[in-house]
C-alpha cells in the first residue's frame, strides 16, 4: 500500500502539559481513516500538527516519502495537499458559496477565474449546494454551510482530506445531510482522516479506527475489531460510554 502521511513518534506540549506522546500512524492512498476518543484526548491537536497550525515539539511527519517538518521543505505546497474541513464551517461570511470556492484556488493555486469557478461548480455539485452558488453563508442552515465547506476543501483537489469533527455543531437533523456527503467521498476512494464521534458511520465507512487516549493511541485496527472486540480496557469503557 502507498503511504500518503506517516506519522512517527510525534509529541506535542504546551507548556508542560504533553498533549500528544510518541504517535505513530499512518494514511495510506484511498483509505479512509477514523480517529476516535474522548474530549481532550489529543485529537484536534493532532490534525492541527499534521497539517501545520501547530508546531509539533518533536517527531516526523512524513508526506509523500518526505519528512514536512525538515527546515528545507515547502510547508506552504505541502499545505496545499491536505483539505481541511473544521466542525466551525470557517467559510468567509462576505463571500457568497461560490466565491468561497473560489478564492482559494485562485489566491494560493494562481488558477483562473474560469478555471476556479468551473471546478467549485463540479465540487459544488457533488456536495448538492449548486442551486446556492448566490446564497451567503448566513442564508444557509448548519448543514448546508458545512456542505460548502466540504466543497471548498474539494476544489483545491487535495491528496489527503481532514475532517475535525465536522458534524459536531449541527442540530442533529442536519448531521445526516452532511455524513452522506463524506460516505460518498469515501466511496470514491478519496483518502480521509476524520476525527468523528459518530460511532455507526465511522464503522461503515472506514478502513481503520485509531482510538486516542491522553494523548496516546491506545489501539487501532479494523472497524470491527476495534469497536465490537477492543483489546483494551480503555477502549471498552470508552465504548461503553459513546454507544
Ligand atoms: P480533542 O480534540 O481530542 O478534544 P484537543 O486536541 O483539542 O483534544 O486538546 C487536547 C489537550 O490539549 C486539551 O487538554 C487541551 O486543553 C489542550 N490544548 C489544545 N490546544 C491548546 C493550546 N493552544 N494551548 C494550550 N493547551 C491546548
Ligand atoms: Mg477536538
Amino acid at each position: 500500500m502507498e503511504k500518503v502521511i506517516e506519522i512517527k513518534h510525534l509529541n506535542k506540549s504546551f507548556g508542560n502539559h504533553e498533549v500528544l506522546r510518541d504517535v505513530n500512524f499512518t494514511v495510506n492512498k484511498g483509505e479512509v481513516v477514523c480517529l476516535i476518543g474522548s474530549s481532550g484526548s489529543g485529537k484536534s491537536t493532532l490534525l492541527r500538527c499534521i497539517n501545520l497550525l501547530e508546531v509539533p515539539s518533536g517527531g516526523e511527519i512524513i508526506y509523500n516519502g518526505e519528512n514536512i517538518l525538515n527546515e528545507k521543505h515547502d510547508i506552504k505546497k505541502y499545505r496545499t495537499h491536505l483539505g481541511m474541513v473544521f466542525q466551525q464551517f470557517n467559510l468567509f461570511d462576505n463571500h457568497n458559496v461560490l466565491k468561497n470556492c473560489m478564492v482559494g484556488q485562485q489566491k494560493v493555486l494562481k488558477r483562473s477565474k474560469e478555471e476556479a469557478k468551473q471546478n467549485a461548480l463540479k465540487y459544488l455539485k457533488i456536495v448538492g449546494m449548486d442551486q446556492y452558488i448566490n446564497a451567503k453563508p448566513r442564508q444557509l442552515s448548519g448543514g448546508q454551510k458545512q456542505r460548502v465547506a466540504i466543497a471548498r476543501a474539494l476544489a483545491m483537489d487535495p491528496e489527503v482530506m481532514l475532517f475535525d469533527e465536522p458534524t459536531s455543531a449541527l442540530d442533529p437533523e442536519m448531521v445526516g445531510e452532511v455524513l452522506k456527503v463524506m460516505r460518498k467521498l469515501a466511496d470514491e476512494g478519496n483518502t480521509m482522516l476524520i476525527v468523528t464521534h459518530e460511532m455507526e458511520f465511522a464503522r461503515e465507512v472506514s478502513d481503520r479506527i485509531v482510538f486516542m487516549d491522553k494523548g496516546v493511541i491506545v489501539e487501532e485496527g479494523h472497524p470491527d475489531q476495534v469497536l465490537v472486540n477492543p483489546k483494551h480496557d480503555r477502549t471498552k469503557e470508552f465504548l461503553k460510554r459513546t454507544l
